[in-house]
């Protein structure tokens, strides 16, 4: 019987799933965070000094390579209560 994939995992044996590791989305609920579309990579932090220090040391840590970085900003506001 040939082996069967399927999008969750794959059947190791009888008793264990190996699953594939989910693309892992974090979702600020308040403070800032910071996105770079050239690496598809992302941090958050309290406040916008923060969100920027943080986005600096990715930028320094690629410039080494001479990628240039496409940085976002975005501020997340915590959702009220109605
Ligand atoms: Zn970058």
């Amino acid at each position: 019987m040939p082996q069967r994939r399927n999008l969750v995992g794959k059947l190791r044996n009888k008793n264990t799933l190996d699953t594939k590791t989910a693309t892992l989305r974090v979702v600020p609920k308040a403070g800032w965070s910071w996105y770079c579309a050239y690496h598809d990579t992302a941090g958050s932090g309290d406040d916008m000094d923060e969100v920027q220090f943080m986005a600096g040391a990715h930028i320094h840590y690629h410039q080494i390579d001479g990628d240039v970085c496409e940085l976002n900003y975005r501020e997340h506001n915590e959702r009220k209560e109605a």
